[in-house]
């Protein structure tokens, strides 16, 4: 028997199965979607690899045996393996890649196994595996003893837990219960004070509790004895890391829909395991978009199927996140970049073992191994997280849809400002097109937007953040003791120093970019590569004094704010006062409790907040977004002011925007002002009918990076001339330019964009690139393939 494995070598040599002996001991036991460790190259050094495959043929002469296997059950799902077949042919990453974005951190570095005896295994077995061990670890066996050990897991009788360097993976906690008549008729005597203590508080203790909470108090030694004595039982259970997150959460029922809710439900859950449909659900802000989302989950449970849900940037949105532990309680898992590997490991085995039907999770979560998977939604499908920008480039959407045809689920992609490329297959008849018009609560409606020209108020101001009439309009929303939402964007734009006598800015030294200047830890910080130096005092260039700060930061505004109005009371929500874990949902909720009269941030306050006092929205600078070098600058300016516009008068006050900008007559302001999706789309579509850009023109990005600019513009030429050569004349080639940052990291960055409508050959053309700029004479050249490209910075 052979198995064909993906090893863990990202190259395109290496992008194919391997075939691998299995050693005669394991045949019949080995499973596609298990990890191996198999000797691999001229050393015979031992790498990890995943079964994909299994051949009944003989082994040739040279054919290696498998020298481990590190699961005993698969980790991947078929369906899993499939979609890594079906992205590699528009995701230009190795499948190692792929696969290793379906697995839990910890499952993606080597380990040991440590194996416990269950209830269920016979005391002769027991005997003769485990002595009288609690545990034992796997490597630590001979081959006749790891079959052995292989069976009784894949039946069921031993506990299998993964061990990294020497951590476990599984949390276990000691727990403890009261033999309540004996501890009563048991005499301690008079002098051991503690001890008598200790049982008097015991004989409280009905239920079983942690040992972890006598253990503040009491001695190991004292515990021990009472256990010696047979006074309590101690034992280990497994506990989830993450289950506090979902205990300090209400329970809430589902509200009565809207009809425009109600029929947006019933169209949805309609064709659910019958075909694969997609919806776009367009619904303004707090049109109760997420009640459809979850009466649509709570019927595709009902027919004994499962979930995903994907919000952008969840840890960002503990509000959204906890409506949904709020609805399905424990069938809920939640997987997000804020939770730790073993948060998240623990989520993933909930889901894995079936225990949670529902996945609420950002970008990667996608991935999750639900089985029978009925539904998955997008909210907020047009945000560009759903993109990851490094390797492997996927797209969520796309994987969703693959795993919506898998499996004949459906697809709902929500949004109030859903991104062209949707909105225009939903035109197209390609999706099902659901509305809500309205405001979910009657009493909410749309608020009024003011755009206030920043030209009108140049000299005259304060501050240099807030004209006249806004800090006007705060003032009159402070006295009434409501609440107040400001933004300021920051997207392209930072806080940076400069030489007041001779212009110098300071910037860093491995890349194209000023430094940002951070207050909370006094330093000067590169957003690219991490550098970081003390704040200079002189100039860096003329050693002048007149060095200054610049920029409109949320600290330089926050303290304007503050000394224009002492009186109230602001919290500052950005990158600075959120890096702890837990900052950004305790910021919400302090605002929530109405501690505070302002909250001040970056776009991060743009999503999902939903807060009824909140009766102003104030966008600072809604310019920043709209000159960069990016087909998409007026769509993402557009959707972010509506979104936050958005935030305004969600219950039954009436909410005001007020957007300050220095191009009041942009075509995005003056949609976003008037909250018109449909202007705005008709318009655009138009311009990138012009421009030849999505959704009219498909795109790919090649970016070439090199330490020496003469090599990657020379590489770049080549490659140009390589895709005129075996493409067809009707596609568009633009480039090479160096990037708008043209070099990071001490690398020079040059970028070509293909623009096409059909292609035949471009994937495996662009796969030749790829698998060239591996050879040696590339000199560690760095391509980098983005199918449709979401940044273009
Ligand atoms: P969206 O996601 O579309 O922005 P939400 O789902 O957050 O909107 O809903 C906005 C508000 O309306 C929330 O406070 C929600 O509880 C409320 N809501 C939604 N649907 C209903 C309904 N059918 N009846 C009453 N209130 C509703
Ligand atoms: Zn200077
Ligand atoms: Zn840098």
């Amino acid at each position: 028997m052979l198995a064909e494995i993906i090893v863990d070598v990202p190259l395109m040599q290496t992008d194919k199965p391997y075939s691998y002996r299995i050693p005669s001991q394991w045949e019949g036991m080995v499973q596609i979607g298990v990890r191996v460790h198999v000797p691999f190259g001229k050393g015979n050094r031992l790498i990890q690899g995943i079964i994909v495959g299994l051949l009944d043929e003989p082994a040739s002469e040279d054919t290696k045996d498998i020298a481990e296997i590190l699961d005993f059950r698969p980790v991947l799902t078929t369906e899993q393996l499939w979609l890594a077949e079906q992205l590699r042919k528009t995701v230009f990453s190795y499948k190692i890649s792929l696969l290793k974005a379906m697995l839990p951190n910890l499952l993606n570095s080597s380990y040991d196994k440590v194996l416990r005896p269950k209830v269920s295994l016979e005391k002769a077995e027991q005997e003769s595996l485990f002595g009288g061990r609690e545990e034992i670890r796997f490597s630590d066996l001979d081959v006749e003893h790891q079959a052995r050990v292989m069976r009784l897991a894949q039946a069921g009788k031993i506990e299998v837990d993964y061990v990294a360097m020497d951590k476990k993976h599984i949390k276990r906690e000691k727990w403890y219960r009261v033999y309540q008549d004996k501890l009563a008729d048991f005499d301690i005597s008079k002098r051991a004070k503690k001890r008598q203590e200790l049982k008097d508080l015991l004989l409280q203790q009905a239920e079983p509790a942690p040992l972890a909470s006598l253990r503040k108090n009491y001695s190991k030694e004292i515990l021990d004895f009472f256990e010696e004595q047979g006074l309590i039982e101690v034992w280990e259970e497994e506990v989830s890391r993450s289950q506090a997150y979902f205990d300090k959460v209400e329970a809430s029922q589902a509200l009565t829909l809207n009809p425009e809710q109600a029929i947006a439900v019933e169209q949805i859950v309609s064709t659910v395991g019958q075909e694969s449909q997609t919806y776009l659900l367009q619904g303004v802000t707090g049109s109760g978009k997420t009640e459809v989302y979850l009466q649509v989950i709570e019927r595709v449970l009902a027919q004994g199927k499962t979930a995903i849900m994907l919000v952008p940037e969840i840890s960002l949105t503990p509000q959204v996140t906890n409506r949904f532990i709020a609805r399905f309680g424990q069938q809920v898992a939640i997987l997000h970049s804020g939770l730790s590997d073993g948060e998240k490991y623990d989520e993933w085995r909930k889901i894995e073992q079936g225990q949670a039907q529902v996945v609420v999770g950002a970008r990667s979560a996608v991935f999750a191994p639900l089985k029978n998977l009925g539904v998955i939604i997008i909210d907020e499908e047009h945000e560009a997280t759903y993109k990851q920008d490094s390797n492997p480039r996927y797209h969520a959407r796309e994987v969703a849809k693959l795993r919506a045809d898998y499996n004949q689920a459906v697809l709902v992609l929500g949004s109030a400002t859903p991104s062209l490329e949707t909105r225009a297959r939903a035109s197209r008849g390609l999706y099902g097109l659901l509305r809500l018009n309205q405001r979910a609560n009657p009493l909410a409606k749309i608020p009024e937007v003011q755009v206030v020209d920043f030209r009108d108020y140049i000299g005259q101001q304060e501050a240099g953040n807030f004209t006249p009439i806004l800090l006007d309009k705060i003032r009159e929303k402070l006295e009434k003791k409501e609440q107040v939402v400001l933004m300021l964007n920051r997207r392209g734009y930072s806080s940076f120093v400069m030489c007041r006598d001779c212009g110098t800015v300071d910037q860093c030294p491995n890349c194209d970019i000023s430094l940002t200047l951070h207050m909370d830890s006094r330093s000067m910080n590169c957003h690219y590569c991490g550098f970081q130096k003390a704040i200079p005092q002189i100039c860096p260039n003329c050693q002048s004094r007149s060095i200054r700060y610049y920029g409109t930061g949320t600290q330089k505004a926050y303290d304007e704010l503050q000394e224009l109005l002492p009186e109230a009371r602001i919290l500052r929500m950005d990158v600075d006062t959120t890096r702890k874990k837990g900052a950004h949902e305790g910021l919400l909720d302090r605002f929530g409790r109405g501690e505070a009269d302002i909250l001040l941030g970056t776009q991060m306050i743009a999503k999902g907040l939903d807060f009824p006092n909140v009766t102003l929205v104030g966008v600072l600078n809604a310019d920043t977004a709209l000159n960069l070098p990016d087909f998409r600058s007026s769509e993402r300016t557009f959707q972010l002011l509506t979104q936050v516009a958005g935030r305004a008068g969600r219950a039954d006050k009436e909410g005001e925007v007020l957007i300050q900008t220095y191009n009041p007559n942009h075509y995005a302001i003056a949609f976003a002002k008037n909250q018109d999706y449909e202007g705005f789309y008709q318009y655009e579509m138009n311009i990138r009918r012009n421009l030849g850009y999505p959704p009219y023109y498909f795109t790919v990005g090649l970016t070439l990076s090199h330490k020496s600019e003469d090599f990657v513009v020379q590489k770049a030429f080549e490659v140009v001339s390589f895709l005129r050569e075996n493409l067809s004349d009707s596609i568009r080639i633009l480039g090479p330019t160096p990037k708008p940052i043209a070099r990071t990291h001490n690398l020079y960055h040059y970028q070509i964009i293909l623009k096409y409508r059909k292609e035949e050959n471009l994937e495996a053309v662009l796969n030749h690139i790829l698998d060239k700029t591996q050879e040696k004479e590339m000199k560690d050249l760095r391509m980098v393939i983005d199918n449709e490209p979401q940044n273009m910075m």
